[in-house]
């Protein structure tokens, strides 16, 4: 088994959205995959007619590819394993329900639904809990208690029937979880879970999942926490078909937790501190619309970066990591135990660190829709250099337009607590003789002026700081922002010696 090529896939249920902690498992099956030369599967696992929801298969190729994911093999990519969904793949199921059946390891089951909630009802009046186990399936009406004649005649009949595991009695099942190491469970303490159903001629998602591995010679499955109950069962299911020696290994990931550090992390956390739980934006059928990492002006490389850090660490001090450094470094055994906690405001901070270190070309191409949605076409070697300026202070491409439409038109309004402050005493004539000495000036760029604005204030010997308040206040509006020596040379002369004109009549 261990010189097979390593296959793994990530195996969603299109019911809806895929939640981050979801793209998360997608993200260390890739790693997993590819630092071992293996295989990255994409199967869609929809046996659940019930809970389908239009558009989720849509969304989740397209959130994958937004990750920066290849998928080896899937729906779209084709491969020789398909059809890699299990709606195509019915016909497959049923032989391996029966073969269970033939050889001990199920039963037929008849019981309706109403006979169900009967016993159940009366269980929950004597105040026990209704379990289909190894007690209960003596006293129902299965294959193990009628007569085979009868068991033939019920199918025949078109009566509906279940195909159910028979789980052994007081067995110890003994696990190996690669995360979590040996894992024990008495199998006295599990139910007969459903295989098979004759009413949709489907399989459930435990009978499917493994007759999917196995046949698509899948040799890790890494998936979530949530999944580990299921392993006893999986483990048997393997065993009685004979799959033991090429059973895949599993491995099963924690918990993403609410920032809070208590509980799952869900949606309804996310809308209540504002921040997306999911990649993209996502409409529900019903027109709901929830927010998206993607739309929120997160870069993909920080958002793979943020959710890769939520569970696995490189044992280094490192926070940056490329998709290439992620998969070079990823390890199963790095993987946490214990569950992590969500901090939206890191988040935050890995976009920042990825704004700050694009080009000043790429910044300055996302933020040219910006700028047209205000009717400004300016040349693009300006917003370049402006951008430039101000990435520093930005987190998102979104927050560029309020550090910087100064560049682009002249303050209507002036700060009022800036104008109480600096626009007062001989500081409007002393600007009114800056704009003069502007105005002469001859090489407009941002030394020169430097210079000269400086050699004059020494001269003067007029106060430094209030001086240049006062005119950052007329240039800007504000007293925030990039050096203001720059700032000129990048709105030019007249335009400086404009915005003073217009200050000293305003004020
Ligand atoms: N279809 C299951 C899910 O939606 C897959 C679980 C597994 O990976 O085995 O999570």
């Amino acid at each position: 088994m261990d010189n097979r090529k390593i296959r793994v896939r990530f195996a969603p249920s299109p019911t809806g959205p895929l939640h981050i902690g979801g793209v998360r498992t997608a993200l260390y099956n890739y790693f997993f995959a590819k630092k071992n030369g293996g295989d990255f599967i994409l199967r869609i696992e929809d046996t659940d007619s019930q809970r389908f929801v239009p558009g989720a298969e849509e969304y989740i190729n397209e959130a994958l590819k937004w990750c920066g994911i290849k998928i080896d093999e899937g729906v779209r990519e084709g491969g020789t394993y398909g059809p890699y969904k299990q709606s195509e793949r019915k016909e497959i199921y049923l032989k391996y329900a029966e073969q269970l059946v033939n050889s001990g390891h199920a039963y037929y089951a008849f019981d309706t639904p109403d006979e169900l909630n009967a016993i159940r009802a009366k269980y929950d009046s004597q105040g026990r809990i209704f379990s289909y186990n190894h007690e209960v399936r003596k006293k129902l009406a299965t294959s193990l208690n009628l007569s085979s004649e009868e068991v033939e005649r019920r199918i025949a009949n078109g009566d509906n029937w279940v195909i159910r595991f028979k789980m052994p009695e007081s067995e110890e099942i003994i696990m190996n979880d690669l995360i979590r190491g040996e894992v024990k469970v008495n199998s006295s303490t599990l139910d007969d879970k459903v295989l098979y159903k004759s009413s949709d001629k489907l399989p459930t998602y435990h009978l499917a999942n493994i007759v999917d591995d196995h046949l698509m010679e899948i040799t890790h499955v890494i998936r979530g926490e949530e999944w580990l109950p299921s392993l006893p069962l999986h483990y048997k299911v393997y065993e009685a078909l004979g799959w033991k020696n090429t059973q895949p290994r599993f491995a099963h990931l924690p918990l993403l937790l609410k920032p809070t550090g208590s509980g799952k992390l869900s949606k309804r956390d996310g809308d209540k501190l504002g921040f997306p739980v999911f990649p993209l934006q996502w409409t529900s059928p019903d027109g709901e619309v929830s927010r998206g990492y993607r739309e929120d002006g997160y870069f993909p490389e920080a958002f793979v970066n943020m959710l890769s850090l939520l569970g696995w660490n490189p044992g280094s001090d490192q926070e940056i990591f490329s998709m290439e450094e992620l998969i070079d470094l990823f390890s199963l055994e790095k993987v946490g135990k214990s569950g992590s906690r969500f901090d939206p405001g890191k988040s935050k901070w890995f976009n920042a660190q990825y704004l700050k270190v694009k080009s000043d070309d790429e910044l300055s191409e996302l933020f040219h829709p910006v700028l047209a949605s205000k009717g400004i076409y300016a040349d693009k070697a300006k917003v370049e250099k402006i951008c430039g300026m101000i990435k520093e202070r930005a987190t998102f491409v979104s927050d560029f337009w309020g550090l910087s439409s100064f560049f682009f038109i002249a303050p209507e309004i002036y700060d009022p607590k800036a104008v109480a402050k600096f626009w007062k005493g001989d500081n409007p004539q002393r600007l009114s003789e800056l704009k003069e000495l502007i105005a002469k000036s001859e090489n407009f760029t941002s030394g020169e002026l430097e210079k000269t604005v400086h050699d004059w204030i020494t001269e003067k010997q007029y106060p430094m700081g209030q001086i240049m308040n006062s005119f950052r206040l007329c240039i800007v509006g504000e007293s925030k922002g990039p050096n203001m020596f720059d700032i000129c040379e990048i709105i030019g002369k007249e335009e400086t010696v404009s915005r003073l004109n217009k200050a000293l009549k305003t004020l």
